[in-house]
């Protein structure tokens, strides 16, 4: 009997038995690092003469693995591999397929810490970073195997005749095309792949090119927990070079994408191409940017605590969540008062190498990112003040200081495009009316948050706050599988929640069969 699924709770660093495993973890973890790893394809590991090195961001001269560049001619192997196995992966009782997920539940909690570790070195997160993301990806396994399990025992029956029975069950799609984003390197990338498995689907794995060796991690897990041959392969190399030949693949059921816009939107039009000899319109669910905001009104009293959820949503792992807060929207009263807690606080943070526990900021992701974001805080200082922070590093690692800039018009490109970093808009608005408007004038609908005393505010933002995840009174970070189920409106991605009750029905379809007897 399954027990139920409870969200993992968080490991404490202040305690010296978690602090030690952490650094044993790390020196493990260093061990495993320069080394070179092929594809996976139909339970075989295969190497390419081109290959691309995965660096640490914080010291990019530290190569963390040498990982295979893939080709076309890989893509075809992997699907073909796929379509193989998909008979009798689909045909196994699906208690067998959770089964499986959950072994792998259980080894990766035993060696949290571990992948937590390796998430530090490949992408910088700190000690509590990583750990919430390991926490999450966990909670993705123990979830979505109950739900797969719950989904096969849902089967409606309705008899409204007598000598008949009907029922509705849920199949697999067929072989699904798997693509996540390197900031949440574990989480989301089990999460989209084991919802796809588990439901009876073989995969391919492309992996962000930042961070193949997490997802490495996470497919020698599957191997271990005896995943059958072509059900996971994995493909590491460009999105470019071998995203598009996986997606236009006309035996590719479905694509799971999580993502910037551009290339959601690039990619959903290139799948709703059908291909010779295609047999379907592929789904596509992608997740994609977001522009999220938090209004503090002038209800508000407790300043401290808006300032603390305020720089933990648009700072905390260097502000490359999806869910980030990067605009702040202050009505008149409360303004200046906040801002200068806020500031304040910030000046409090410690940057630097995050395998260090006391550093809480660490460095953006990639050359690309730095780049990036160093441009944006460029325009930042045309379109606004800067307040603090404006500061880049790329010696040793991607370093960038926590950057605000106030009195940022509503349409000002830094109000409007998604950074992706450490970078935060302050937008003056007259009142609550206006901080609305202002909240929801973009093209996404991501996260939103709201610190306010005022019902009826509260109320309003309940209902006209075009967000998919609304937080009142708190950060706008942080979601948990199964209790905030997590994905947005409009250009943020395909109205889907991850983490949640509906979610693994994306990955089936529904087939009614009615029995005279
Ligand atoms: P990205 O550049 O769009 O890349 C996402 C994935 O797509 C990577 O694996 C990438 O591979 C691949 N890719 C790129 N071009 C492709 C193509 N032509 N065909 C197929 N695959 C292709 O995004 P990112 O920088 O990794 O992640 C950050 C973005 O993800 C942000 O916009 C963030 O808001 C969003 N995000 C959204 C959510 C959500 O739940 N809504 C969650 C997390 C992140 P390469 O790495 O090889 O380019």
């Amino acid at each position: 009997m399954l027990t139920s699924y409870f969200p993992t709770s968080y490991l404490d660093y202040n305690l010296p038995a978690n602090r030690e495993s952490y650094e044993a973890a790390l020196k493990k973890m260093r061990a495993r690092l320069g080394q070179s790893h092929g594809l996976y394809i139909d339970g075989r590991w295969v190497t390419t003469p081109k290959t691309f090195n995965s660096v640490n961001p914080a010291n990019k001269s530290e190569v963390i693995g040498t990982f295979a560049s893939g080709t076309v001619e890989h893509v075809e192997q992997a699907v073909a591999a796929a379509v193989k196995a998909f008979p009798s992966w689909a045909a196994l009782p699906v208690e067998e397929r959770a089964f499986l997920i959950l072994r792998a539940a259980r080894l990766m909690k035993e060696r949290r810490n571990e992948f937590s570790a390796l998430m530090t070195l490949e992408v910088g997160k700190n000690w509590n970073e990583a750990d919430a993301d390991t926490a999450e990806a966990i909670d993705f396994l123990e979830f979505y195997a109950r739900e797969a399990i719950r989904l096969q025992g849902a089967e409606h029956a309705v008899t409204p005749y007598p000598g008949e029975n009907n029922g509705v069950r849920y199949m697999p799609l067929g072989v699904g095309a798997v693509i996540p984003p390197w900031n949440f390197p574990l989480a989301i990338c089990v999460g989209m792949t084991t919802a796809a498995l588990v439901t009876g689907n073989p995969v391919v794995l492309k992996p962000a090119s930042d961070t193949p060796m997490i997802a490495l991690a996470f497919v020698e897990l599957l191997i271990e927990c005896g995943i059958p041959a072509g059900v996971i392969n994995f493909l590491t190399g460009s999105g470019g070079a071998i995203g598009d030949p996986l997606v236009e693949h006309k035996e590719v059921r479905f694509i799971s994408f999580t993502g910037s816009r551009d290339v959601g939107v690039a990619m959903n039009a290139k799948a709703a191409k059908v291909q010779p000899g295609q047999k379907w319109l592929k789904r596509v669910v992608a997740e994609m940017g977001g522009k999220d905001a938090i209004v503090v009104d002038d209800s508000w009293t407790d300043l401290d605590d808006a300032a603390a959820g305020i720089v933990q949503s648009a700072f905390g792992f260097q502000g490359q969540k999806c869910s980030a807060c990067s605009r702040l929207i202050l009505t008149p009263k409360n303004r200046e008062a906040l801002i200068k807690r806020i500031v304040e606080r910030i000046g409090k943070i410690v940057m630097g190498p995050t395998e260090q526990f006391g550093n809480w900021l660490g460095p953006v992701s990639s050359a690309h990112a730095f780049k990036k974001i160093s441009e944006y805080i460029e325009i930042g200082k045309k379109e606004g003040k800067l307040l603090t922070g404006g500061t880049t590093d790329d010696s040793q690692g991607f370093f960038i200081r926590p950057t605000i800039f106030d009195s940022i018009a509503p349409g000002a490109r830094l109000a409007q495009e998604e950074i992706f970093g450490p970078v935060l808009a302050i937008i003056h608005a007259a009142d609550f009316n206006d901080a609305l408007a202002i909240a929801n004038n973009t093209d996404y609908g991501l996260t939103g948050a709201l610190y306010s005393l005022d019902r009826t505010h509260l109320a309003r933002a309940r209902t006209e706050f075009q967000v998919g995840n609304l937080y009142l009174n708190r950060k706008c970070t942080g979601a948990l599988v199964d209790v905030q189920p997590f994905g947005g409106f409009n250009m943020s991605g395909t109205d889907s929640k991850a983490g949640g009750r509906d979610y693994l029905l994306l990955f089936t379809q529904a087939k009614s069969v009615t029995e005279r007897f």
